[in-house]
């Protein structure tokens, strides 16, 4: 399989297509952005890591019966995936309060819920992403009352896969955000990544963080806890 023309050159990946209408070539960067692309810089060696994390995990997901785009991973930075119509909606799956929701309603980073939370944000850069209700996403016909159930079916099952599979490594899933989208008979699959540039992850004994906060937060030690994480996920899937 190789790449035709550069269809998108987003934040952290770019898209090609290929000779088959129903497939892509996604290419995974080292650039990192963050709050909203206001801060810049680059993760020496995190498109391969999240290359290769995204794919194990969602090959994983494809056993325990979630959908997803991944075809086949053809080198350190290259996958190919299924083309999807991206479902224009960030799904965010939260364990514990941090970041935005510790923000946005006062409470305390490390607060742990009884239940996991589910929320969506309008995927639209221009606008900062913002926060909205299922209602909202029905009204402006980002998705359907029936897509939206599956979505978030879907999303608490790959957070109860997920939390299983990284508290055997020692981490604390606390929160992520996923992606959708509808492969072109209407199928709804998971799609674009899975990896610490959207996935919260902390040491289950230390509580340190070894995901993109590091980056955001200016703390140093961000390529290391890639490594650290990488080496986490391989040592126990
Ligand atoms: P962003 O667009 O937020 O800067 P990326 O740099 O990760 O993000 O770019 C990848 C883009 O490709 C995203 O817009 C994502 O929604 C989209 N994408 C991911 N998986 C697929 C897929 N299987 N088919 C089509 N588009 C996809
Ligand atoms: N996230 C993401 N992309 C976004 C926004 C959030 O991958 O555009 C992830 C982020 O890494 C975290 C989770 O979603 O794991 C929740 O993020 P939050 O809403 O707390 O926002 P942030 O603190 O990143 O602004």
């Amino acid at each position: 399989m190789e790449k035709k023309e550069q269809l998108y050159e987003g934040k952290a990946k770019k898209v090609y297509a290929t000779e088959n209408p129903e497939l892509y070539i996604v290419s995974y960067k080292d650039d990192a952005t963050a709050f909203n692309g206001l801060k810049k810089g680059t993760i020496a060696g995190k498109g391969v890591i999240n290359n290769k994390m995204s794919n194990l995990l969602m090959q994983k997901l494809e056993k325990s019966g979630i959908p997803t785009h991944y075809v086949e991973e053809l080198n350190d930075r290259e996958t190919v995936v299924k083309k999807v119509s991206i479902v224009p909606l960030e799904v965010i799956i939260r364990n514990i309060a941090a970041g935005s929701f510790s923000k946005r309603y006062g409470v305390e980073e490390g607060v742990v819920f009884d239940e996991p939370t589910f929320e969506v944000s309008y995927k639209n850069d221009d606008l900062g992403d913002p926060l909205m209700n299922e209602s909202h996403a029905i009204a402006m016909k980002l998705a359907t009352k029936e897509e939206i159930e599956t979505i978030k079916k879907y999303s608490l099952k790959i957070n109860e896969e997920l939390k299983a599979f990284w508290k055997e490594c020692g981490v604390i899933l606390v929160d992520f955000k996923l992606e959708f989208g509808k492969l072109s008979d209407g199928t709804i699959v998971l799609a674009d990544e899975i990896s610490p540039d959207t996935c919260r992850l902390w040491d289950s004994e230390t509580k340190e963080k070894l995901d993109k906060d590091r980056f955001r937060r200016d703390m140093g030690g961000v390529e290391d806890a890639y490594a650290e994480i990488m080496k986490r996920l391989t040592d126990n899937i």
